[in-house]
């Protein structure tokens, strides 16, 4: 016989609401993010570039750009 183990979930609506908006923005900004990224292409050699982005107290202040194939482009500006 199998044992049987049952688990009592809490659901508190109003919170998993909330959860749920919050996972909702940080899906959303994940997807911009990561379109952003697909849009970047080294300049030299057409491949994806590796994004660094620094930030300080949540503002972003740097983001540098690399390429794996040329080894360079660190640090430039490429969203101007
Ligand atoms: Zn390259």
């Amino acid at each position: 016989m199998g044992k049987f183990k049952v688990i009592d979930i809490d659901l508190q609506t109003n919170k998993l609401v909330d959860k749920l908006r919050a996972i909702s923005n940080y899906t959303s900004a994940l997807a911009d993010e990561l379109e952003e990224i697909d849009k970047i292409a080294c300049p030299s050699c057409g491949s994806a570039l590796d994004i660094e982005t620094l930030f300080a107290d949540d503002i972003i202040i740097q983001k540098n750009f690399s390429c794996k194939k040329c080894v360079i482009q660190s640090g430039l500006d490429l969203e101007k």
